[in-house]
């Protein structure tokens, strides 16, 4: 596999052969749903290798395949498949290699609908699960059976920021031939290099960091060919949760300024933590590249930049506070979802009435006075002004 630079991934991988495109320097949106073939030997070579030639967008387009290139490039990654969400690419990458009777092994806190398809799905078929709490590397290897084939890994998750030694529980289950997936949304392939420390599948939101500007919902499952083609073969074409053509063209648009966006969160970020730490109504801030933050000698060793997204505890005596410091914010909008240009602000507990479904997995997980930002790139100045005048109506 040939290394690039970053610049060259972003701006040229995939789009070299500018002259096909009478020197159009954006790509072309190959918004076609089939591709025709000259002769019977070409259509008969596309459908013998459908992962690498264009017949049917469903398995292949032009415009994807640029974005492909790209993002299994940034993931250090010998392959890349898009699909139409992250939790796609997630389902993709942990069904692939399962049947009954098997086992998995998955992170106590992972993303709800993560642990909805461990929990609930997989067991439907016949998977069974253990979640733990795989800070500690040691509560993995106790969780093992002999039927354990998959270790689900989500570092830093994205409400309490938990970690996972990524090359330990690698090197754990490459002895064993137990196969590793990670949810790298939070970090980054920028910051977060998994598949360098013996990961196998590294899955990402693109939804987030990597389109940044909230107008698109996509996913990307990272791995070396073999796997990729296995999941091709398997999920990928049979459950057809692929990537527009169009939504992808917006992803690629959205990917060049990845490093400049989270060079500028990072920045804003220190500054925001900064304040709240230092303010008297705030309790705890949540964020895995403080120093203060349990896990923080892991973070330092096992990323190498930091993200926007930081969750507090809010010192008060009822949730009634929390929102009215939630409903008096002005610069952050309050919805879910997270890593675009805009700030934003989530009642985690706030808005989960205590008798959905929702909230049972989430049960004892999150303080009911715990509020999740997610900083974008407004001054940081505005923001600080803005959780100041709202922490004065806790
Ligand atoms: C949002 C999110 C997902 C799901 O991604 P979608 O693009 O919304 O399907 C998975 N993992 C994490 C950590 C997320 O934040």
């Amino acid at each position: 596999m040939q290394e690039h630079d970053l610049s060259y991934i972003l701006n040229h991988l995939g789009e070299e052969d500018r002259a096909r495109h009478r020197g159009a320097v954006a790509p072309p949106i190959y918004q076609s749903s089939i591709f025709a073939f000259e002769t019977v030997a070409r259509m008969r070579a596309a459908f013998g290798d459908e992962l690498d030639n264009t017949l049917y967008t469903r398995g292949n387009n032009p415009t994807v395949e640029i974005l492909r290139k790209k993002l299994a490039a940034l993931e250090g990654a010998e392959d890349a498949l898009l699909f139409g969400s992250g939790a796609a690419a997630i389902a993709a990458g942990v069904i692939a290699g399962l049947g009954a009777g098997d086992h998995v092994i998955c992170v106590q806190k992972p993303y709800s609908w993560t642990r909805t398809l461990v929990r609930d799905l997989l067991g439907r078929f016949g998977v069974s699960h253990s979640f733990v709490d795989a800070r500690d590397t040691a509560q993995i290897e106790a969780a093992l059976t002999p039927r354990t084939r998959l270790i689900v890994l989500e570092s830093p998750n994205t409400m309490t920021y938990e970690q996972q030694d990524l090359a330990a529980v690698a090197a754990l289950a490459r002895a064993r031939g137990i196969r590793t997936l990670l949810d790298n949304s939070y970090a980054t392939p920028l910051h977060q290099r998994a598949i360098a420390l013996g990961i196998d599948l590294v899955a990402h939101s693109a939804t987030k960091y990597l389109n940044g500007h909230s107008d698109v919902v996509a996913g990307v499952l990272c791995g070396s060919k073999t796997l990729i083609r296995e999941v091709f073969q398997g999920p990928y074409m049979t459950l057809g949760a692929m990537l527009s053509p169009h939504d992808a063209w917006l992803l690629i648009r959205g990917l060049r300024t990845l490093p400049l966006r989270m060079r500028q969160i990072a920045a804003t970020t220190a500054r925001v933590i900064g304040f709240l730490q230092s303010h008297a109504k705030v309790e705890q801030v949540w964020y895995p590249h403080d120093a203060g933050d349990a896990q923080h000698e892991l973070s330092q060793r096992q990323t190498s930049g930091a993200s926007g997204l930081l969750s507090f505890t809010i010192r008060c005596e009822s949730t009634l506070a929390v929102e009215r410091f939630c409903d008096a914010l002005q610069r952050f909008l309050m919805t879910v979802s997270w890593g675009g240009y805009e700030s934003l602000l989530f009642p985690v507990a706030a808005v989960y009435p205590p008798d959905t479904c929702v909230v049972a997995a989430r049960a004892g997980q999150v303080p009911v006075n715990l509020v999740r930002l997610s900083i974008g790139l407004e001054e940081p100045e505005v923001l600080i002004a803005d959780l100041a005048q709202a922490l004065d109506r806790v």
